[in-house]
């Protein structure tokens, strides 16, 4: 089925045709017709799937459709992170470009000021993170109630986030009578329950299941002593001539410190993770695009939502605690049809992860020793806390107290989200008090 036989405009279909797009994507050709028909959406679709333009496409047409009474947002697209907001904001600038649409993006870790004046000369879209929109609605700045059409983008991902509280407050700020879609890669309890109070006999569309990218893509480990960890990328990356390979840490020194150590390497490198600012990170995705940075080393948040196309190599220097978050690290390589490969550096004291990783598979994933870099005798095979001083953990702390620091946190090991995006502690706490992890918000 060609886009044209979708019904969107010929504004759109020229957008559309000027990103090099032949065909929609089951998911564009799913959401597309049934947002268009004005039907509440649920959505199951991952990153990689185009599921952004297939809510993007259909939103610019309805709002093009109906003519602006007033002067308020009349769609309002929510993300978990400002670098989701930022691409879905691109897209829709990208696929909006023919029309007179006004669109903005809100998120923490810039000025409130710009978009304050944005907001006061008026405009038709916002995509924002929830933080960020709760504090211009507290400061007045915004008018919500004029939302004809809500968008939770990864919802799921917003709700591991711990944004529930904040995304209800949303919604009581958004008129009854509106067009909602939600779209999540994974279904879970929490999911349905919030679909089943937002949506109105929704139209549910399911792309693809939650493995796929798994299945798609080829995956190695290779066994290693922890200490050998970065020894073994530098002679990957070189002997394989890899020109772009994304590296995943667990933590955000383990990345800055895996980046300098590929520098002294002779790779280029450059880490991504939420204590840099805005225009680090972008600057730093910029440099990995263009091929300028070899390695570009990300914690699983700052990499949640990177539009970064058909990248050949994913690299788990650390395996995630979190069985689906190393499906999602994977489902970053063979994007839109081509392969990638998925190494994972594995360490004695990972084993218990990995397999906990091949129960989500449902397989065992293909073991490779290289040579020279064998786990020795002496390493441990079960997840202890390690004694020798020289395999320190990647958070730069010293065996046996770290693993536990890390875990106090959060007890799903990966980054609290207030040190990930850089802002202060204390923001966000009166309106999440005693909310646990809700306390902890993206962007605000
Ligand atoms: P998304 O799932 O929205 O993150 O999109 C994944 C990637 O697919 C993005 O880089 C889009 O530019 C690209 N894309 C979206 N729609 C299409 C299409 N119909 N054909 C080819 N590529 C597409």
């Amino acid at each position: 089925m060609p886009f044209s036989a979708l019904g969107l405009s010929a504004e759109l279909l020229r957008a559309v045709a000027a990103q090099g797009y032949t065909t929609p994507t089951p998911i564009q050709s799913q959401a597309i017709p049934a947002v268009l028909s004005r039907r509440d959406v649920l959505a199951g679709a991952q990153t990689g799937t185009g599921k952004t333009a297939a809510f993007t496409l259909p939103m610019l047409q309805i709002l093009t459709q109906s003519t602006a009474r007033h002067r308020l947002p009349r769609a309002l697209v929510l993300t978990p992170t400002r670098e989701l907001a930022a691409q879905v904001g691109e897209s829709v600038r990208v696929y909006g470009q023919h029309l007179s649409l006004r669109s903005m993006q809100i998120f923490g870790g810039v000025g409130m000021g710009p978009q304050t004046s944005a907001l006061k000369r008026g405009v038709d879209i916002v995509v924002a993170t929830p933080g960020r929109l709760l504090d211009h609605a507290s400061q007045g700045n915004i008018d919500l109630s004029g939302i004809e059409l809500f968008v939770l983008d990864e919802a799921d991902r917003m709700l591991d986030m711990g944004f529930i509280h904040d995304i209800r407050r949303v919604i009581k700020l958004i008129p009854r009578e509106r067009q909602t879609l939600l779209f999540s890669a994974t279904y879970s309890r929490e999911i349905e329950q919030l679909a089943k109070g937002l949506l109105k006999n929704p139209e549910q569309i399911e792309v693809a299941r939650r493995n796929t990218a798994a299945e798609r893509v080829d995956q190695i480990v290779h066994p290693v002593a922890r200490e050998h960890k970065r020894d073994l990328l530098s002679h990957l990356i070189r002997k394989g001539e890899w020109q772009q390979v994304l590296v995943f840490t667990r933590t955000k020194h383990g990345a800055n410190r895996l980046a300098q150590q590929l520098e002294r390497d002779g790779i280029t490198a450059a880490a991504i993770h939420g204590n840099k600012s805005q225009g680090a990170r972008t600057r730093a995705l910029a440099e990995f695009k263009s091929g300028a940075v070899r390695a570009l080393v990300a914690t699983d948040i700052a990499a949640r939502g990177l539009d970064i196309d058909r990248l050949p190599h994913v690299v788990n220097f650390e395996l995630p605690n979190v069985p689906e978050d190393y499906v999602h690290r994977i489902g970053r390589t063979g994007r839109a049809g081509s392969d990638g490969v998925a190494v994972s550096l594995v360490s004695g004291d990972e084993r218990g992860l990995l397999a906990g990783i091949e129960r989500v598979l449902g397989r065992r994933i293909e073991q490779q020793r290289i040579d020279g870099f064998e786990i020795t005798e002496r390493e441990p095979v079960v997840d202890a806390p390690r004694r020798n001083g020289a395999s320190q953990a990647p958070g730069g702390a010293r065996s046996g107290a770290p693993r536990k620091h890390h875990a106090r946190s959060r007890s799903d090991g990966r980054e609290p989200v207030a040190a990930r995006d850089g802002a202060p502690h204390h923001r966000g706490r009166g309106r999440n008090a005693g909310g646990g992890a809700g306390r902890h918000r993206q962007g605000a």
